[in-house]
């Protein structure tokens, strides 16, 4: 299955990725967890890509269309993949399109996770992570068995730089500005799914379900 979660920050395109690629057996592609990963390590890719993450602004587009060739073409994702987070622009779009066509690949399904702005702004101010292993929770929704360290080994969750009030609003505005538009580039070829993401996190995944049902 070759597939694309496009949603708002906060509407839950993570904690869905993740669900239905250990489902299906396929890598999950998320570019903001890839910029993260760049940054903290200092890659020229991270050095470049810093100030615009952590401001909550988009990363110039040949940097990011650089960053997902190079990906799709790993052998692991051969079979298939979910994208998360990319593409974000339209012209980030018709890139990756002359990219699966080079790759001869089909894209399946773009899945749109559709939330209003009051449930994402509640659920970002809580999203918590852990930087080890990237498993996600929330100080309300989604809590560790011990406040703020993580389940599976042990680590200090932490608040992404980019989670605050005001990024948050910067975010969402690009998400309007930039990232909509590539919903009626889809929506022409027939492949969006609309899912109601407003739910609790197993509410998502169950709708997802039935969106994908026959893919
Ligand atoms: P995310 O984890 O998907 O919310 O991404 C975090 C941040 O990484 C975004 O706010 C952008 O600064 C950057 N980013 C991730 N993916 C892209 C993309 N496809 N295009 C431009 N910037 C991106």
């Amino acid at each position: 299955m070759r597939l694309i979660i496009v949603g708002a920050p906060g509407s839950g395109k993570g904690t869905l990725a993740k669900r239905i690629a250990a489902d299906r057996n396929i890598p999950h592609i998320a570019t903001g967890d890839m910029l993260r990963e760049a940054i903290m390590v200092g890659t020229p890719v991270g050095l470049r890509a810093k100030a615009f993450v952590e401001s909550g602004g988009l990363v110039p587009d040949d940097v990011m269309i650089g960053i997902v060739e190079e990906r799709l073409a790993r052998g692991d994702a051969s079979a298939g993949w979910i994208l998360d987070g990319f593409p974000r622009t339209l012209p980030q779009a018709r890139a990756l399109e002359g990219l699966l066509e080079r790759l001869g690949q089909r894209l399946h399904a773009v899945v749109l996770l559709e939330c209003p702005d009051s449930v994402i702004l509640e659920r970002v101010a809580g999203r918590r992570s852990c930087p080890a292993c990237g498993a996600p929770y929330h100080v309300l929704h989604r809590r560790p068995a011990r406040d703020g360290v993580c389940d599976v080994d042990g680590a200090a969750l932490v608040r992404r730089e980019d989670d605050s009030e005001e990024r948050v609003l910067r975010r969402l505005l690009k998400y309007r500005e930039e990232t909509a538009a590539v919903v009626p580039f889809y929506e022409g070829k027939g492949l969006v799914r609309r899912v109601d993401a407003s739910g609790s996190a197993e509410d998502v995944y169950r709708a997802a379900g039935a969106a994908l049902s026959g893919i």
